[in-house]
């Protein structure tokens, strides 16, 4: 017996169902507002996720060497190789180029529940668009897939970096360490480090801005404590507040504790919690940022987020969504040896018209095949014995109400997509229903 790597998990069928569901409404929603799907390689050069964000990524990555003796990572984002692919074959997409991406990423944590070192996240980013619709339209997607999938308990927390940047007017690194201890809301070792920058006095304003959550009067609070430096950002969150609006979206809080603590987010900042997770809460976050000039191109505002696909689906099992598979829309049981071939044809011509259906591969007689698409949750059988064969008709059970009508061979296939109770099959009579559906 072997075990599998720490921090990873298999899927079972229900639990592939349930990632798929999620995965399958993130795709139809990022589609649905524009974006076009991308795929970037499972791993990059090192290079890429240290200019991108330090140094200290190395200590978070599974990094290997390959034979040729380069230096790889597995990702453990898609940012950096989406801005990768941008800068060296998509900046002459027409802009504002909107894509998005849905895949594995790695990490090295200390594995708990919701944090794990292979998890799946959904990333999109528009690119090349620096404007307020931008930014809400970005907001208005995240928010939009989650709703999608049925979450109804989420928290979006929406915040502005550009305020802090402007009052702490440090150097870049020394301003960028204290971002990173306010984004990881570390108060003991930020009032160090102030103390260290000649600053202390600073400390209880930033503590406080960065405790601000609530409706728009947080935002009079901010500029009260920060004065001019923060005049900018809060009129930008405050027409932000008023774009997201267009798109129905009010049941939002400013937060300007949104600290994300990378040098190349540059304005709005959002994150999204789904409370009943506990610990690991957060679903989601991004921002507008400038990264291309420092993954070499030319400087190119762009705005996204990445959300937790996990996270997401712990979340919505735990709100009671239903993500169940496929169902089997039939199981085929032909009654006799004689029978299978037809059975084998009736079941092939079931799957190519898109229904999903299986045939008994057991050889078993038809009262045990009727227990196993019982125990499968097939929505019906379709028995086809001697009898029904010569009249080119095949007995159509309701696997639920366990009500069988005769269907002939040629409705079929609406009959099942019908759905619902198998109709009588009348002699001589048109289906009524649709071949297929709308
Ligand atoms: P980040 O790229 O760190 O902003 O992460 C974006 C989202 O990905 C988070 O909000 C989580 O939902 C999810 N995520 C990040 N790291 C992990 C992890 N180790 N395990 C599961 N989900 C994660």
């Amino acid at each position: 017996m072997f075990e599998r790597p720490r921090g990873t998990r298999d899927f079972n069928p229900s639990q592939a169902a349930s990632h798929r569901f999620v995965e399958r409404a993130f795709r139809r929603t990022a589609e649905a507002f524009g974006c076009r799907e991308v795929l970037t390689p499972t791993f990059e050069n090192v290079e890429l996720f240290k200019a991108k964000s330090g140094p200290g990524i190395l200590d978070e990555m599974f990094t290997f060497k390959d034979k040729g003796g380069r230096d790889l990572a597995l990702r453990p984002e898609f940012t950096a190789s989406i801005i990768r692919f941008y800068n060296s074959e998509l900046r002459s997409e027409p802009k504002p180029l909107k894509v998005f991406t849905l895949g594995n990423c790695f990490r090295y944590e200390e594995p708990q529940m919701g944090r794990y070192r292979e998890f799946w996240q959904w990333n999109c980013e528009i690119i090349g668009a620096p404007s307020l619709e931008s930014d809400s339209d970005v907001i208005a997607l995240a928010d939009a897939g989650l709703k999608q999938v049925g979450l109804k308990k989420t928290e979006l927390r929406i915040g502005h970096i550009g305020m802090l940047r402007k009052f702490l007017a440090f150097p870049p690194h020394d301003q960028a360490s204290v971002l990173h201890l306010l984004d990881k809301k570390r108060f003991a070792d930020l009032k160090t480090a102030l103390a260290r920058l000649g600053a202390e006095q600073l400390f209880d304003i930033v503590s406080s801005v960065a405790q601000l959550k609530g409706g728009p009067e947080v935002l009079d609070k901010a500029q009260s404590l920060l004065g001019q430096a923060a005049k900018e950002a809060v009129e930008y969150l405050r027409m932000l507040g008023g774009q997201l609006a267009l798109y129905g979206i009010k049941d939002f809080v400013y937060d300007l504790g949104v600290v994300r603590g990378l040098d190349y987010y540059t304005g709005m900042v959002f994150e999204i919690d789904s409370p009943n997770l506990g610990a690991e809460k957060q679903v989601g976050g991004g921002g507008a940022y400038t990264l291309t000039n420092v993954l070499g191109g030319e400087a190119t505002s762009s705005t996204g987020f990445a959300i937790g696909i996990d996270r997401v689906v712990l979340s919505a099992g735990q709100e009671g969504v239903r993500m169940a598979p496929r169902p089997l829309d039939a199981y085929v049981i032909p009654i006799g040896q004689p029978m299978r071939a037809k059975a084998f044809e009736i079941v092939m011509h079931l799957r190519m018209a898109g229904l999903c259906a299986d045939v008994d591969l057991m050889g078993r007689g038809p009262s045990k095949n009727l227990d196993y698409a019982n125990s499968v949750k097939a929505r019906t059988s379709v028995l086809i014995g001697e009898k029904e064969a010569a009249k080119g008709v095949v007995a159509l059970r309701d696997m639920e109400s366990g009500k069988q009508t005769e269907v002939s061979v040629q409705d079929l296939v609406a009959a099942l997509k019908g759905g619902g109770e198998p109709k009588a099959h009348k002699t001589g009579k048109k289906p009524t229903r649709r071949a297929t559906k709308p």
